[in-house]
């Protein structure tokens, strides 16, 4: 059997049809892979048809651009240029031309290449979002071999190339975000009553993830911080977002129109939780007047988790100090439970003094140090610090054990302090935007509002590797 398939164009209704062969394949014997058409094939005939249609509405558009649009004089052509220009579906050396001006109107340029001016980005925007989306999930070397495989893309896209769009777009996505505010909250509370009945609590959780930094000058700082949270309304999706501590500049907008974007009002209760880090204390503040912020009633119990363990594995000879420590660990964790935070912190005094006081060993100086940095921690968190007793009778939410897969789904394996890959603060930023959007499935969304008929169908996101 052969097979020819042709392309035929009608430019006009009713015109001379362009008929090109788009191409030739035989069959003989039938058997499972020679059913149908072979990837290779499909790649080449999409090439082909890519190739034919392209040149045809190129030369259109040029010919349409050859005669001046105000007065109909035919416009000089200065001379003829390429552009290359990387689609889907193969590499294009696209024929354009550098035409004057026509006299007819003044012109700030003598000439002008309609065709550059029609296309500023060398790649189109289909494939700019298959590399950016891609990339997001998987390694940019991985993403270039699953575009390559299944389409006629050419030998000439490489992962530094995906990269440096994934930045593009990450950056086109950062210039959309409005300005930083210290308060968003608006309005006052006479409006906020008359507002539509909000919905149920939006709930949102704030931890911090590190990233193997390439930015490394010495032991210490071989990896930084990045803030990662999810906002989870009562009914609808829940939203991820991400940045890095250092480059971001506008944290609060961020967030801000993540909540803004599942409805939020300012009527609504909006709860916050977070792991007490100072960084995001400060984030969650004036966001919304019905706020409550909760320190993450998981964060404290992981930390109080290592000191019992760590008390329990003082020596025997200490016998008094050791009981003394576990017990005192005990009325910490309930006084915690119950928000009675002074006495709390005076239980956690009593036994930093005596662990600091008594004859020491490596073991006691350690849980010494740990005591020490907890009474830190609950005095700076204490505002945060609630009844979580009550709260969790009430079926009220205490923690966001949620955020730790949140991590772990919006700060890629590949950016993880223990792998191999290196990170610099600004590109691991502009990844964190791309991966939350895809996630969120908000990239497609902002295409279409980039590119007018942008039409790549919206596929329900994937929980990333
Ligand atoms: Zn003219």
């Amino acid at each position: 059997m052969n097979v020819k398939l042709q392309i035929v164009i009608e430019s006009e209704p009713g015109g001379l049809p362009i008929i090109q062969e788009v191409a030739q394949f035989e069959r003989a014997g039938l058997q499972p892979a020679t059913l149908g058409l072979a990837l290779s094939e499909a790649k080449s005939i999409l090439q082909s048809v890519q190739q034919a249609l392209v040149e045809q509405q190129v030369s259109g558009y040029l010919a349409q651009q050859a005669v001046c649009q105000d007065c109909g004089e035919q416009r000089v052509c200065k001379d003829r240029r390429g552009i290359v220009y990387r689609s889907l579906f193969g590499k294009l050396n696209l024929q354009g031309s550098r035409l004057l001006h026509c006299a007819c109107q003044a012109h700030s340029t003598k000439s002008f290449s309609p065709l550059s001016e029609l296309l500023p980005e060398r790649s189109s925007p289909e494939l700019l979002y298959l590399e950016s989306k891609f990339a997001s999930l998987m390694s940019y070397g991985l993403s270039v071999q699953l575009l390559a495989e299944l389409l006629p893309i050419g030998a000439s896209l490489n992962a530094a190339s995906v990269r440096q769009n994934l930045h593009q777009v990450a950056l086109q996505l950062e210039a959309e975000l409005g300005e930083e505010q210290s308060v968003f909250i608006e309005g006052c509370p006479d409006e906020w009553a008359k507002l539509p009945r909000p919905e149920l609590p939006l709930t949102v959780g704030i931890d911090g993830g590190y990233v193997h930094s390439s930015e490394q000058t010495s032991r210490q700082d071989g990896w930084f911080e990045v803030i990662v949270g999810k906002s989870i309304p009562a009914s609808g999706n829940s939203k991820v977002f991400g940045f890095v501590q250092t480059v971001e500049q506008k944290p609060k907008r961020r967030l801000f129109e993540v909540m803004q974007s599942q409805g939020m009002q300012m009527n609504q209760q909006v709860t916050f939780l977070s792991d007490g880090g100072e960084s995001v204390r400060e984030l969650q503040l004036y966001l919304n007047p019905n706020a409550e912020h909760l320190l993450d009633w998981f964060h404290i119990t992981m930390r109080l988790t290592v000191m019992q363990q760590m008390s329990k594995g003082l020596e025997s000879a200490q016998g008094e100090l050791k009981a003394g420590a576990v017990a005192a660990l005990e009325h910490i964790k309930w006084n915690l439970w119950h928000g009675k935070v002074s006495r709390a912190l005076q239980w956690i005094e009593d036994l930093a003094v005596d662990l600091d006081t008594a004859e020491t060993d490596e073991k006691q100086r350690k849980l010494s140090k740990q005591v020490q940095e907890f009474e830190v921690y609950i005095h700076r968190n204490r505002a945060f610090i609630v009844n979580y007793g009550e709260r969790y009778r009430y079926g009220e939410v205490i923690s966001s054990a949620f955020v730790e897969s949140t991590v772990n789904q919006v700060v890629s394996k590949r950016m993880v302090k223990k792998q191999q890959m290196r990170w610099s603060k600004k590109e691991a930023h502009l990844l964190l935007q791309i991966r939350s959007k895809v996630l969120n499935a908000e990239l497609q969304p902002a295409f279409r509002r980039w590119y007018a008929g942008f039409a790549v169908e919206e596929v329900e996101p994937v929980l990333a590797a």
